[in-house]
């Protein structure tokens, strides 16, 4: 069974500035915001790593990426662009083994891998 800092906030045993949650996922501030907007969308279903996402649970993921974009257009910077980013194992950058998506707005961002 995985337990990681992220299902530790989702049981509000430790704290987090939540933005967003409902029954199937929750959103909150990044503690190291690699830009102006960082906020963390993940689901309260247990998933480690895309690679154990299965085809049927296809929709955990579809609501991470509309929940973000939901958020994006409520705080007004839809328009202005934003990006998602989902990180898998040592080489996507993955430090917290449960899935989650970084959305990041607020500035110009640059070119892919920049
Ligand atoms: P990853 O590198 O796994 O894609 O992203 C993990 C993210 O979680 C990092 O951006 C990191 O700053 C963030 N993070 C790690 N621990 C905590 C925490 O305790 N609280 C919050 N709000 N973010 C965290």
């Amino acid at each position: 069974m995985s337990d990681t800092v992220f299902h530790k906030i989702i049981r509000r045993e430790i704290p987090a500035d939540i933005v967003f949650e409902d029954e199937h996922l929750i959103a909150f501030r990044d503690i190291s915001p690699q830009a102006p907007v960082h906020v963390l969308f993940v689901p309260k279903q247990t998933v480690a790593t895309l690679n154990d996402l299965e085809p049927s649970q296809a929709e955990t993921v579809g609501r991470l990426v509309t929940a973000a974009a939901a958020y994006a257009k409520r705080e007004g910077f839809a328009d202005d662009g934003y990006r998602v980013v989902m990180n898998c194992n040592g080489n996507g950058g993955q430090t917290v083994f449960q899935i989650h998506l970084h959305l990041l707005a607020g500035a110009p961002l640059g070119g892919f891998g920049t």
